[in-house]
């Protein structure tokens, strides 16, 4: 096997969800027919490297030239209503179900003794500015529903309570240990609605 093959299937097998077999089966289909799937991967991975950040405010995706972004700027929503997801990508979950038109705040993970996450390591600081600024009146978090998400709710309640803030959760009528990005919009609209006071 050559050098920038073994490369490629050991890059893409990096990849969440991809184990070595599919990698390799992905890599020789990209090799297999560069004009049809390669070059247009290449293409987007460059724009995503050149075009793509998180958002400083809120940390959902967004263009280099658009922070804050859309979600952040967009007068229509309710600046009174924070919701707090653990991943840029719940973001878009929570906005697929239609069922939110509040704001957003990514904490780039969550409470994880066993990945050494701790408080430091989140957007926990901007999230107690954010809420010191003083016009979010709720906070709702949009957090797994297993003993880390457990804890990270339990934290920010705690840390938010002296701004005398309400604290609520999602009310998940799913099976336990799973997160808001694993959701369908149905259930996950659902669950907004009937939040519960942390
Ligand atoms: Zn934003």
């Amino acid at each position: 096997m050559t050098n920038a093959l073994d490369r490629l299937i050991r890059a893409l097998s990096r990849l969440p969800g991809l184990g070595r077999r599919s990698a390799e089966r992905a890599a020789l289909a990209l090799v297999r027919r560069p004009d049809l799937l390669l070059d247009d991967l290449v293409l987007a991975l460059q724009q995503a490297r050149q075009n793509l950040r998180c958002c400083d405010r809120c940390g959902a995706f967004t263009s280099i030239d658009a922070n804050p972004c859309a979600l952040c700027t967009d007068v229509s929503r309710d600046d009174t209503l924070l919701c707090v997801v653990e991943e840029p990508g719940d973001i878009l979950s929570i906005e697929r179900s239609g069922g939110f038109k509040g704001r957003y705040h990514a904490l780039m993970g969550r409470l994880s003794p066993a990945r050494q996450t701790g408080p430091a390591e989140l957007r926990l600081q901007a999230l107690a500015t954010r809420v010191a600024a003083g016009q979010v009146r709720e906070v709702l978090l949009a957090l797994s529903t297993d003993m880390e998400g457990d804890a990270t709710a339990g934290f920010i309640a705690e840390m938010l309570r002296p701004r005398g803030v309400r604290v609520t959760r999602l009310a998940f009528g799913l099976p336990a240990d799973s997160g808001v990005g694993y959701s369908d919009a149905l259930t996950l609209k659902r669950a907004i609605g009937g939040r519960m006071d942390v």
